[in-house]
């Protein structure tokens, strides 16, 4: 497998400091122009830009070593197969679980319906409760309310604050014996909120509610240690951490796992079949029927040996400076309006500009080189709580600089003039 170039520029071992400009050099993408003007790439909360080192990673796979995984015996076979289940260990170390808990999935959103159906349809009775918060994206809502309507439950919400923190006395006091699941994210793709996931796992475990952590917004910027979270289920997607799409998992604690039954059925997910009946596979593989995107997740891997080697308490800190530039920087625009202001908060931005559509204004934003996105995030029900159909939203990562985040205010104030 192509191991070429996975280590970021460290400026050297005696001095851990990371040189982000050739770090953002690693990104070929980002080098490119937009109607003339140069990229600035503000929405990495939607799909993060990948490194040369993933693209190189699939090319190589499609190139030198393709093959389908579990299948065949012949070499190529062996070496798919190898390196697909490496980027599974990869993960398993990255987001300090065991490899034979992570479900490799297309995302986040195939994660959660895989515990929705699997888990939860044949577990609700009528009169069970799932406990959702308001800030949930729309992957973390609609698996709930197809699986309560079959199994006659009810979903119940806990609110969140003006700032966009999740109000936590609401959230304990709403852990009442009908819920037998809490479907929480870890950071808001809308506000940014980092939830304390910890904290609230304890308290639903103590009451013995099964929890699913929606992960999508948070392993591409910080630490993320499941274990110590101490959650029943992790869904995370591939694509907004450096890795292809198409990819992603969904970690299970072993016994939940174990007693689940196949949510898809097909080729890999069994150990005999007859007609008479079939023997299932033991998990990870019992969940992952059919041909799997085998070159994506060892792009993967190759995006999580990358960021490893970047360090994510590094990539936190880097992008816990450039937010704070950000909020900064609009704070001063004249009549903004910003989405999100709690006092945790990772990489996002939301917001508007009085008397302007979030579309225009991202339209026009587009034309000056900028790119946000705009519109309901995935979050209607958070756009009802602000009275808004749609917002603007500026994503950070590392890879950005604060020269960007200048171009992006310089060509806001423009746009603004532009509009009023
Ligand atoms: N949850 C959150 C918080 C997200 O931001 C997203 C992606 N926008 C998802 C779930 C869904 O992820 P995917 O589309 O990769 O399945």
């Amino acid at each position: 497998m192509n191991t070429a170039r996975p280590t970021p520029a460290l400026a050297g071992a005696a001095d851990p400091a990371v040189d982000w400009a050739r770090v953002r050099a690693d990104f070929p993408l980002l080098t490119r122009q937009v109607h003339g003007k140069p990229l600035v790439y503000l929405d990495s909360a939607n799909t993060g830009q990948k490194p040369a080192v993933v693209i190189d990673t699939v090319d190589d796979f499609y190139r030198r070593h393709n093959a389908n995984v579990s299948r065949a015996v012949h070499a190529l076979g062996s070496e798919a197969t190898e390196a697909y289940e490496a980027a599974r260990g990869k993960l398993a170390r990255h987001l300090n679980v065991r490899a034979d808990e992570m479900v490799l999935t297309s995302g986040t959103t195939f994660a959660i319906n895989l515990v929705a159906y699997a888990w939860a349809l044949p577990r609700l009775k009528p009169g069970d409760a799932i406990l959702l918060t308001r800030m949930e994206h729309h992957a973390n809502i609609v698996p709930w309310q197809l699986i309560a309507e079959r199994a006659g439950a009810v979903i119940r919400v806990a609110e969140i604050t003006p700032d966009g923190a999740l109000d936590l006395d609401a959230l304990h006091a709403a852990m009442t014996p009908e819920v037998k699941l809490l479907g929480v994210t870890h950071v808001s793709n809308v506000l940014g909120t980092v939830n304390p996931v910890r904290g609230i796992c304890r308290e639903a475990r103590r009451r013995g509610i099964v929890t699913v952590v929606d992960g999508s917004q948070a392993v591409p910027h910080m630490a993320v240690d499941i274990a110590a979270i101490g959650c029943d289920f992790y869904a995370f997607t591939g694509h907004k951490m450096c890795g292809p799409t198409g990819t992603g998992g969904l970690w299970g604690r072993r016994e939940h796992l174990q007693a689940m039954p196949p949510f898809l059925g097909g080729g890999e997910m069994i150990r005999q079949v007859r007609f008479e009946g079939t023997v299932f596979n033991d998990p990870p593989h019992r969940f992952e029927a059919g041909t799997p995107n085998i070159a994506g997740h060892i792009g993967l891997g190759a995006a999580v040996d990358y960021l490893d080697a970047l360090g994510m308490d590094r990539v936190a800190e880097r992008e816990a400076d450039l937010l704070a530039h950000l909020t900064q920087a609009m704070q001063q625009v004249e009549g903004l309006r910003i989405f999100g202001t709690a006092p945790h908060k990772a990489s996002v931005v939301s917001f508007l500009v009085e008397g302007a559509h979030a579309h225009d204004l991202a339209t026009l934003l587009d034309l000056e080189g900028v790119a946000v996105r705009s519109g309901h995030h995935c979050a209607h029900p958070l756009m009802q709580y602000f009275g808004v159909p749609a917002t603007c939203r500026a994503s950070v990562a590392f890879y950005n600089t604060h020269d960007e985040i200048e171009a992006f205010v310089a060509a806001l104030r423009k746009v603004r003039r532009l509009l009023g």
